[in-house]
């Protein structure tokens, strides 16, 4: 591992979330010499670029995640005059792209030989968490924030059989606690700062630029909370640019909800650090976030890849997720959809080339928040069984 500041290394065996010197953050270090046809026969999961996963192979902890479906989707493309493709990462195991980084993350945690794991979540990091430590055998301790947390990722928290605490105060808070009784050896932090959650994340990339036949598209938008994502992605890209696999590079687009922006805040600066928001607020659950982790490492993200941020209002996103269900029948949850609205705001202003090659990365599944959903929505119509009344509702005069 190695701090992304400072430049100093670290074991991977060694247990340590930052650097002993700066504080700042690490990354592991990937290497492989391969040909990227040794990847055409094999499954499609994420474990397809097995040699790019830096731990060990002998007990992977797996349930199949990644190979995520690649939706071509013309008629939302065409309306805004781009070539859309949305890359659906709520077909993962527990419905989110969390998977990816777990599935590391806990075949990490065995290589090391820990006995409980933990994280502070918004929701599906606690799902995906819950899930992996479960079919690991390992003891998981998961903090929420009370009552902020949506229904469906509640749900699979408990019912996978983690200890779920709820924390008075918002994800940072949250986050903050945890991270200590972490440093204290308590239990192993697989929150987005733990770098092995970073590499399996990374397969996003990897699938996008195999997906488009070994080419990278013009831009690649998803949305920001804790920032490991965006920063995942791009590592993955330019280690498959290093390898030779790809000779082009996308531009990383991040989208942040108007009330937890502090990325977007500091783009619009063109600084390399960030102000965290102090309450942040919005619908979209899993990016109300104020202190995003990995911010220095999504800035560099999007300066080195020459991209942008932009920030959406929670009207946007949710009128950007109903448009993606009835326009291209792909259901996904608050957080999800700003993206979606995001490449929508940037495409109005002018700020994209017509007839760009662009991916959406929609990070989790509708029903992850089905209260979002209904109240989004009319109630139905309740009628007696009966063929006359169903067909004036369904024909009224
Ligand atoms: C975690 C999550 C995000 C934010 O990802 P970061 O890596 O924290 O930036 C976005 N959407 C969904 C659905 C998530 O679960
Ligand atoms: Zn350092």
């Amino acid at each position: 591992m190695k701090c992304i500041s400072c430049g100093a290394e670290y074991d991977n065996m060694e247990i340590i979330y930052t650097c002993k010197e700066c504080d700042s953050l690490l990354e592991v270090l990937c290497h492989a010499e391969v040909s990227r046809d040794i990847f055409a026969c094999r499954k499609s999961t994420m474990w397809k670029y097995k040699e790019f996963m830096p731990v060990d192979h002998s007990h992977i902890v797996s349930l199949e995640e990644g190979g995520t479906p690649f939706c071509h989707c013309p008629q939302l493309g065409d309306e805004l005059g781009i070539d859309l493709y949305v890359k659906v990462e709520g077909s993962n195991p527990t419905g989110s792209f969390k998977d990816r980084g777990m599935s590391v993350g806990i075949t990490k945690a065995l290589e090391l030989g820990v006995s409980t794991v933990g994280c502070a979540s918004t929701g599906n990091t606690s799902a995906s968490l819950a899930a992996y430590a479960a079919r690991a055998g390992l003891r998981c301790i998961v903090l929420l924030p009370a009552g902020k947390v949506a229904l469906g990722k509640l749900a699979q928290a408990m019912f996978h059989g983690a200890e779920v605490v709820s924390v008075r105060g918002n994800f940072d808070e949250a986050l903050e606690t945890i991270t200590a009784l972490a440093l204290k050896g308590e239990l192993y932090l697989l929150n987005s700062v733990n770098p092995f959650r970073l590499e399996g994340q990374k397969s996003i990339g990897f699938e996008i630029v195999d997906d488009l036949g070994w080419k990278s598209p013009d831009r690649i938008v998803l949305p920001v909370g804790n920032a490991g994502n965006i920063s995942a992605i791009w590592k993955g890209i330019r280690e498959f640019h290093e390898a030779g696999f790809i000779s082009d590079l996308p531009r990383m687009t991040g989208i942040q909800a108007e009330g937890a922006a502090p990325i977007a805040r500091a783009v619009a600066k063109g600084r390399d650090d960030i102000v965290p928001v102090e309450n942040p607020e919005t619908i979209a659950t899993a990016i109300r976030i104020g202190a995003p982790v990995s911010a220095k490492k999504a800035l560099r993200a999007i300066y080195e890849s020459d991209g942008m941020a932009e920030t959406v209002a929670d009207e946007e996103i949710l009128s950007a997720q109903k448009l993606l269900a009835r326009t291209e029948g792909i259901g996904v949850e608050p957080a999800s959809a700003a993206s979606i609205a995001g490449l929508i705001k940037i495409v109005d202003a002018g700020k994209i080339d017509k007839g760009e090659q662009i991916v959406c990365v929609v990070t989790g599944h509708l029903l992850k928040d089905p209260n979002t959903a209904i109240n989004a929505c009319t109630k139905p119509v309740e009628v007696d069984a009966d063929v006359g009344a169903l067909s004036r509702i369904i024909n009224p005069a």
